[in-house]
């Protein structure tokens, strides 16, 4: 296409570009209508240990676009960052989770499921007010802290370290937690991270698809998984989806995961009735072993 133009012709703008341009911005005004039309949900799916107990749950927002059906995050999250709008979707879901986990927490959960994790965008966390709205937001629910872990990035550490380890240090004492989220993938430093009240490292989906087949792949994961013992984090890999992905991480010394093998994001009422189903098995089973 290039050539087809000449020398000299300086094209302003590639269709291609403008096209992608105009889409993000058609996305960029359809979130403005998808916070006031109630267009977003969150789904959820579940954690679980080699025991395979659900001891925990993400979060995941999906935006159901009245004409395109459901979007998922991977298509608006990045926009909704640059443009701003991040900080209302944000609020929105923290809203939203806590609100929902409450409503679970009254109708019964099971012992053994411990916690709901909150994806948490940089640009979100950064806001001045984030704390202070959150415990807030925490307090009207009635939740305890402990119930809730926040999914952070590392590359949010590294331009912003010393304030959001200030804000997580406030969390922390709240009794919240921390993951780091997509491991691996961004600029990691054990000299950054060992100063960072961290509870969990999730090992980035592109370390375990294919993990059983690939050495390559198998010493990355190997030197995640020492890492996260050297400081002492909890290690959830993410992105599961064959039996012998999860045999080659058990043998690394990884027991917890998130992944398709098990479950994919579930509706609320859908991801209940599972949750509250597999503890009612539980049971049984622990009966009759008495
Ligand atoms: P993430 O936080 O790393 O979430 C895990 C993603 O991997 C989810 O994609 C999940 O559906 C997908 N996944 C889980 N298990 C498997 C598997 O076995 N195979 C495959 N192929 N995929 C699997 P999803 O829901 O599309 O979300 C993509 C990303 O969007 C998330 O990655 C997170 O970074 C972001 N995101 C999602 N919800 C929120 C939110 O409420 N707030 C913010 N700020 N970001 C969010
Ligand atoms: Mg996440
Ligand atoms: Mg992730
Ligand atoms: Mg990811």
């Amino acid at each position: 296409r290039v050539k087809a133009l000449g020398r000299n012709d300086f094209q302003f703008f590639d269709p291609e570009m403008q096209s992608s341009a105009q889409e993000r911005l058609e996305i960029e005004k359809g979130l403005h209508q998808a916070l006031d039309n109630n267009e977003f949900e969150l789904w959820f799916q579940p954690q679980l240990c080699s025991d395979d107990t659900i001891f925990a749950a993400e979060a995941l927002i999906r935006w159901k676009h009245p004409q395109k059906g459901i979007i998922l995050p991977g298509s608006f999250i990045n926009i909704a960052e640059d443009s701003g709008q991040i900080v209302e979707i944000g609020n929105w879901v923290l809203k939203q989770a806590l609100e929902q986990l409450a409503s679970w927490k009254q109708r019964g959960l099971p012992k053994t499921f411990k916690k709901l994790a909150i994806n948490i965008s940089p640009v979100q966390f950064m806001q001045v007010n984030f704390v202070e709205d959150f415990l807030k937001l925490l307090n009207e629910v009635k939740l305890p802290g402990q119930m809730i872990e926040l999914e952070i990035t590392e590359n949010m550490l590294l331009n912003n370290f010393e304030i959001a380890s200030n804000k997580m240090k406030i969390l922390k004492r709240r009794g919240i937690s921390f993951a780091i989220d997509d491991f691996g993938t961004g600029y990691s430093s054990l000299k950054y991270l060992r100063h960072l009240p961290l509870d969990v490292l999730k090992i980035d989906r592109s370390f375990v698809t294919g993990l059983r087949s690939s050495s390559d792949q198998a010493a990355i994961v190997e030197v995640i998984i020492a890492t996260a013992d050297r400081l002492d984090l909890m290690i959830i890999a993410e992105g599961v989806e064959t039996l012998n992905e999860r045999s080659a991480l058990m043998e690394l010394g990884c027991h917890c995961f998130q992944g398709y093998l098990f479950s994919k994001p579930l509706p609320a009422e859908v991801f209940f009735s599972k949750l509250t189903a597999s503890s009612a098995v539980n049971l049984i089973s622990t009966e009759q072993e008495l």
